[in-house]
């Protein structure tokens, strides 16, 4: 309340006033001195200005205006709320009066300082000192005075106290605890809202000097004495009281009062309370709160630590105690890195706390240790407590996944056993792989694996690891691995537990004692094929429970790894033992195949003899069937092979030129005779022009038109067999021939169309006993004509008769003669070979005859040696124009003499002309022919001009 501001405001006006005084003065034309003394002033100047009467509202402060009259006396023009406030005074009674004539005249400073006006500022006190403010005078240009009051020393520290009150009050109105001030006497001067709320009162029962003795009758007196003992500003008192609230409910309250002091003196007092029974009831319910929050972070299964920022315990649950071994007064203070974190791992986890923030948290699995030094896989979350965005500490929270981490451990070591024992050729081998994979969770020092031996009663050790003891077998008499045999059980034993079994004679302890064994039997099945065991010489408690879990489990796997392996194992012998059995029926066949071959070889040799003798025309028959005979035994025999050789894979076909003609005039011959003599018709027909000559198998051709008129024959009673052959089409010098073979037999019944070409199969039941056979004939057809690119297949009707067609892809060389064309086998020349000499290495006397016989007869001079060795003999003493080599024969054999021969390094040797004769048409031999670097080779048993043909070609 300085006025300074108001001050401010008046020049400012004033400055509006000059303005127009200014302007009147030039109206007038006058001089305007500016006055000394407020009556010369007056006196000097024409007054016209005037308070403004918006003046009086805008200010609040004393204000009163003057005039100067003729009189000579102050004249009342104005005076506002405030001077009629302090001065007692209505305006009514005083404006536009003297000054004189009012209340105002006794204020002797004020008609001090109207009269003399440059004093601008004087007290108002008669003593001249300050408490009772100052006037300040101004006097306006238009000779108005204008008064004011500035308060002095006294009314500043009273508006300082009201300030202080009116601060007071209005804080206390937003205050939610109940705020008071009374009076030294104990009249009660303010009371906030929630006070007179609490109480029940009003503004007005305030305003009625209501004191603490009317509130509070029985209280009143000690509530005054209490408070007399605060003697000095900043003394508190708190007091608790029980006081009645407004609907009489007696209510615990705690009070703050403190001393109010003017100029050092205690006017008052001021003070808050607080109704407890709030507070007693949040106490309560933090307590509640905070057993509820205890109990839920000691019922959690994971570990829970709060740390504060340096890292120091502040709390541990139960959980944590249990997982790391510290108690709660051992934890508390102390730095949680020392207590639980592996120096290696140190600034990893204070790294953490880096990491996390309120609102963040840390997620990892890592590993801590307990109290003992014992580490343990845990995953943490760890996260910050905040206040006001501050970390004020941390939370941990760990869960020991150590079982997991095992489980997940046990999985791989499952895996990778299983997989072993799938891929391992070798089931030796898969025992230190189960070690290996074991040693992951266990110190597998100390651990076998034994294998039972059911029939014989022993136990093998294909596995035996031990530091202390070795065995290659133990006996399964009464030792712990036959009790875990025999009883099928798994066992955890310590050494007292062995004892007492030993004790009650189970068993009987072998080796150096242990002090645990822990042993599961590996099952497949209800089969126990034996143990695992682990021992300990140190520690017993080095295996729990648990681990016998685990190891139970793992047997389980490992069994069946290690029976699937033996399985396996087995299986692999038993293929091996039927690959050699499978090898050693072929060598047998083929050996058989050599020794029912040679004599027959011999019978047809001996015919051909027989007819190149000029038989007698009635005998010309016996003999060509008796070569028939002889050709289908062989063709017989070699079915047989040849079903062995094409179900191995192992066929290969000759490409040799032959005539059509001669081969079908050949067939004719054959089966003619054969067909006269069941009265059957014998036709082959040749439809449109046929190629003359063909490259093919000429064999492979015969044996698959043999077979069908084998069966033709066979099944046919009455009517005939017509052979018909046609090219259906020819494509790059290749013909696609079809031969089909119709009879006017039983028939097949349309179901067994495509089963009569498997091996084995015949037509009925009954087709063995009536008609013979074997039921491979056809599924050779097949399998001869499939090889080669061509199809088989029948058309048949049940007592009509059947027709069996098939085709071949046979090639036609360049300069082929029509195969119609008439060319006879009779009218054969053998010119050209005189005087040349040939030596004939064979071992058989038979075939040497046969051979020799032809030979001679074809004026060849022939040397015989007996076998390969005797042969090169031969050579190096006489030079020869061609040696015919059997591949079979005894010290030496063919194949060995020509390779021989062919190294040697004489060219006359090296170079002589070899022809081999072979009865192997089986391609067992063919692959060595290829590479013996032979000439040719011919047949047995051969044709007298095809061997003439093949010596004429090659000899020098
Ligand atoms: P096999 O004649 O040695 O029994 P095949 O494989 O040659 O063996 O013939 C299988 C079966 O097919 C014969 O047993 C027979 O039941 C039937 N079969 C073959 N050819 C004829 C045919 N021309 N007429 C009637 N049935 C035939």
């Amino acid at each position: 309340m300085t006025g300074i501001n108001y001050r401010d405001k008046y020049l400012e006006l004033e400055e509006k006033y000059k303005q127009l005084e200014n302007e009147l003065k030039m109206l007038k034309s006058g001089k305007n001195n500016f006055p000394v003394s407020t009556k010369k002033a007056i006196n000097d100047s024409q007054v016209i200005g005037k308070v403004p009467p918006d003046l009086s509202n805008i200010v609040n402060c004393y204000l009163i205006s003057f005039k100067y009259g003729d009189d000579k006396k102050f004249h009342i023009l104005e005076i506002n709320k405030k001077v009629e406030e302090i001065e007692s005074v209505n305006r009514n009674e005083l404006v536009g009066k003297c000054i004189n004539e009012t209340p105002l005249a006794k204020r002797k400073k004020l008609n001090e300082l109207l009269n003399h006006i440059n004093k601008h500022k004087i007290p108002v006190s008669v003593t001249g000192d300050d408490s009772e403010g100052f006037y300040v005078g101004f006097i306006l240009t238009s000779g108005h005075i204008i008064i004011i009051w500035e308060p002095g020393r006294d009314q500043k520290i009273a508006d300082e106290i009201y300030k202080q009150s009116v601060l007071f009050h209005e804080f206390a109105e937003f205050m939610p605890e109940i705020m008071y001030e009374v009076d030294l006497n104990g009249k009660v001067v303010f009371g906030n809202k929630t006070g007179l709320e609490f109480f029940g009162l009003t503004q007005e029962d305030l305003d009625k000097n209501l004191s603490i003795a009317d509130l509070f009758p029985e209280m009143a007196d000690d509530m005054l004495r209490n408070v007399l003992a605060l003697n000095s500003p900043g003394d508190i008192l708190i007091n608790e009281y029980i006081l009645k609230s407004h609907d009489g409910i007696p209510t615990p309250i705690v009070t703050r009062t403190y001393p109010i002091f003017h100029e050092g003196k205690k006017i008052g007092y001021r003070g808050t309370a607080n109704d407890t029974s709030k507070h007693k009831n949040i106490e309560t319910e933090v307590i509640k709160q905070k057993a509820f929050i205890e109990n839920l972070v000691n019922s959690t299964t994971e570990a829970i630590v709060i740390t504060d920022p340096a890292g120091r315990v502040v709390m541990i649950n139960r959980e944590f105690h249990k997982l790391f071994g510290y108690t709660f007064d051992e934890a508390i203070n102390q730095n949680i890195y020392d207590m639980i974190v592996p120096e290696r791992l140190k600034d990893d986890a204070i790294a953490i706390t880096k990491f996390i923030t309120p609102y963040q948290q840390e997620t990892r699995e890592t590993i801590r240790k307990d109290k003992f030094g014992n580490e343990i896989q845990v995953s943490l979350v760890a996260t910050g407590i905040s206040i006001d965005e501050k970390i004020v500490g941390n939370i941990a929270i760990y869960k020991n996944i150590t079982i997991e981490k095992k489980n997940q451990v046990l999985q791989e070591i499952l895996y990778n056993i299983s997989s072993a024992a799938l891929t391992q050729v070798d089931v030796d081998k898969l025992y230190p792989l189960i070690v290996k994979e074991l040693g992951k969770i266990w110190d597998t020092n100390n651990f076998f694996i034994a294998l039972y031996e059911k029939k014989s009663e022993t136990v093998s050790l294909p596995f035996f690891s031990d530091e202390k003891d070795s065995f290659n077998e133990i006996p399964i008499n009464k030792t712990i691995t036959g009790y875990l045999i025999k009883t099928n059980q798994s066992v955890l034993l310590k050494e007292n537990d062995m004892r007492q079994l030993e004790q009650a004679g189970e068993i009987d302890l072998v080796g150096t004692d242990c002090k645990v064994w822990m042993g599961v039997p590996l099952r497949v099945e209800n089969d126990v094929i034996g143990v695992m065991c682990l021992q300990d010489y140190n520690d017993e408690n080095k295996f729990t429970k648990d681990d016998l879990n685990v190891l139970d489990f793992i047997a389980n796997h490992i069994a069946v790894a290690i029976q699937r392996r033996i399985t396996l194992d087995n299986l692999i012998t038993a293929r091996q033992k039927a690959e050699d059995a499978a090898q050693s029926k072929q060598l047998f066949m083929s050996t058989m195949s050599h020794e029912i071959r040679t004599p027959l070889n011999e019978v047809i040799g001996i015919t051909n003899l027989l007819l190149q003798d000029n038989p007698r025309e009635d005998q010309m028959d016996f003999i060509k069937t008796l070569r028939f005979s002889g050709n289908h035994l062989l063709t017989l025999v070699n079915d047989v092979l040849d079903y062995n050789k094409m179900e191995s894979g192992k066929i290969v076909f000759e490409q040799t030129q032959f005539n059509l003609n001669d081969f079908l005039d050949e067939i004719m011959r054959s089966y003619s005779f054969r067909s006269k003599a069941k009265h059957l018709d014998f036709t082959i027909k040749k439809e449109g022009d046929l190629p003359a000559e063909v490259i093919g198998d000429q064999i492979r051709l015969n044996q698959i038109l043999s077979n069908l008129l084998s069966n033709a024959l066979k099944f046919t009673k009455r009517g005939g067999i017509t052979v018909t052959i046609k090219e259906l089409e020819r494509k790059n010098k290749k013909a696609n021939l079809q031969f089909s073979v119709r009879d006017t037999g039983i028939g097949i019944p349309d179901e067994m169309h495509e089963a009569i070409f498997e091996s084995f199969t015949q037509a009925s039941a009954d087709t063995t006993r009536r008609f013979g056979g074997t039921g491979l004939g056809l599924a050779i057809c097949k399998k001869l004509v499939e090889l080669q690119g061509g199809k088989i297949h029948v058309i048949s009707e049940l007592g009509l008769g059947s027709t069996f067609i098939f085709n071949l892809f046979l090639e036609v060389p360049d300069e082929s003669v029509k195969a119609n064309e008439v060319k006879t086998v009779e009218s054969y020349s053998y010119v050209g070979l005189e005087g040349k000499k040939i030596l004939i290495a064979e071992d058989n006397k038979i075939n040497f005859f046969v051979t020799n016989k032809f030979l001679t007869g074809w004026g060849i001079i022939v040397t015989h040696a007996e076998n390969g060795q005797l042969a090169i003999e031969k050579i190096q003493q006489e030079d020869f124009d061609l040696v015919l080599m059997d591949l079979h024969m005894p010290i030496m054999d063919g194949i060995e003499a020509t390779r021989r021969i062919r190294e040697s390094s004489d060219p006359k040797i090296k170079n002589i002309p070899i022809v081999a004769l072979t009865a192997a048409i089986m391609s067992e031999n063919h692959d060595k022919i290829e590479k013996l670097n032979i000439n040719d080779y011919v047949l047995k048993p051969f044709k007298p001009h095809d061997l003439f043909e093949r010596i004429k070609k090659h000899i020098r």
